[in-house]
This record gives structure tokens, C-alpha cells and sequence, in this order.
């Protein structure tokens, strides 16, 4: 049940991804809504996207390059400021001990009021990285706002709201009416994945027809979040606080 909308925009945020575009998906229009009102906007994208293909002979160095130059096109089209890669192998994803210090030196430094990640506890979802990326996110918080994890990493930091998206339940929507475009190209800059995630081949005569399909695709899924809560188009979240 929706019980919040539109978080006064933060001073600083951080949206943290399993995957390149993951963070698009999951809050692009929020992003860019927070980012045009003055928020100091960082993402962190956890992995380094090498399994990111249907091409099996695929160079892998280079797949990984180019998706990084994808990733730093579609945060200039949201307004991100930074975009940190923590770069750990695609498809091998744990919330281990050293994969929740590097994300706490992340939040340490980028100090952000409001996180937003995966939801681990989404249900029949079958992509091990996005579970582990939750519970990854969520433990790094605690580390980085206590001060005996990682004392060698600087200042403790304690974001106020944690938003979380591909939510199983959800509590909270952000107005996304106005932003809807910027997510859409934000999710198009990554020319890469269209083929295995958008659904559009751009060698088929039909790539247009497909691209504007996406569109309606986004659209929609932006409609029914909004629903319940009387908006024409939203992204929707658990909320948690205080963390
Ligand atoms: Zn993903």
C-alpha cells in the first residue's frame, strides 16, 4: 500500500546497481527529477558488466569498456554527478566482508541523505546479482554509519532514507511525470544492452517500431506505479527509516 509520496528532494543521494542501466530502471526519472532540483547525485554500479551479452565471442575487455562509456552517458543525461565502478565480476556477485568496505568508502565519501538500491527480498526474481546487491547495500550502510567497521575509511556516515526499488512491497512513489523522457534516454545511452534487455535490434528493419515499443513498455510499467497513489506516471519503493 502506498503510504508516502515525493521525499523532499536531498541534499546528496546515491543509487546503488547491480548492473549497468539497473539503476536507470529502477529510479532514472527520480534521478533526474532530484538531480534538475540541485541534488548532488552519485550512483554506484557494483559490477563490471562482462556477462552483459548474448554474443558469445563477444571480446569481454572491451564489452566492459564500452559499457562503462554507456554508463557515464546515461548519468550526464540524469544530471549525476559522479559514477563510482566498483567493478566486481558480473554474475559472481556476494555481500562479502570486502564487498561491503568498498561500497561503505563509497557512502563515506559521497555522504548521501538518501540511498537507493534493490530490494533482496523480491520474490521468484532470478538473477542472483540483484538479491545480492540488496543485502549488499543495506549492510554497507550499517558498516559505513557505525564507527568500528572500517575505522581506516574516514568519518562515519548515516544516510537518513533508504528507498528501495524493484520492491516487493511497496510504500512510497515518486512523481516521475515530468522525467519519464530522461529515463528513457538515460536507458537508450546504453546501446549495448538493447538488444538482450530492451528488446531492440537495431540491424532489423523493425528498430524503430521496437525502440518506440520500449518506450510504451516504460510508459506503462511508469503508469502503474503511479495508480494507486493518483499519479499519472511514478517510480514506487519501500521506503525504510530511520537506518
Ligand atoms: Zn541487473
Amino acid at each position: 500500500m502506498i503510504e508516502s509520496q515525493n521525499l523532499t528532494p536531498p541534499t546528496r543521494a546515491l543509487a546503488v546497481g547491480a548492473h549497468f542501466d539497473d539503476i536507470e530502471f529502477g529510479c532514472g526519472a527520480t534521478l533526474a527529477k532530484w538531480a534538475s532540483a540541485g541534488t548532488e547525485v552519485h550512483c554506484c554500479v557494483l559490477t563490471d558488466g562482462s556477462k552483459g551479452t548474448w554474443d558469445p565471442d563477444r571480446d569481454l575487455a572491451n564489452l566492459v569498456a564500452e559499457r562503462r562509456r554507456e554508463q557515464e552517458a546515461a548519468a550526464d543525461v540524469l544530471g549525476v554527478k559522479a559514477v563510482h565502478f566498483l567493478e566486481f565480476v558480473d554474475g559472481e556477485l556476494v555481500d562479502g566482508i570486502d564487498q561491503r568496505a568498498a561500497l561503505s568508502a563509497v557512502i563515506r565519501e559521497a555522504k548521501p541523505d538518501v540511498v537507493l538500491g534493490h530490494d533482496p527480498w523480491k520474490r521468484y526474481r532470478v538473477h542472483p546479482d540483484h538479491a545480492a546487491a540488496g543485502h549488499l547495500t543495506i549492510n554497507a550502510i550499517v558498516a559505513a554509519r557505525d564507527p568500528h567497521f572500517f575505522p581506516n575509511q574516514g568519518e562515519p556516515h548515516r544516510p537518513t532514507t533508504l528507498l528501495l526499488f524493484e520492491a516487493e512491497e511497496q510504500d512510497h512513489v515518486e512523481d516521475a511525470e515530468t522525467f519519464l523522457e530522461k529515463k528513457v534516454e538515460a536507458l537508450l545511452a546504453h546501446k549495448s544492452q538493447w538488444k538482450s534487455t530492451m528488446g531492440i535490434d537495431e540491424d532489423s528493419p523493425a528498430a524503430a517500431d521496437q525502440r518506440a515499443a520500449f518506450k510504451v513498455q516504460i510508459a506503462q510499467a511508469a503508469r502503474a506505479a503511479g495508480q494507486h497513489a493518483g499519479l499519472a506516471s511514478a517510480e514506487a519503493f519501500k521506503r525504510i527509516e530511520p537506518l
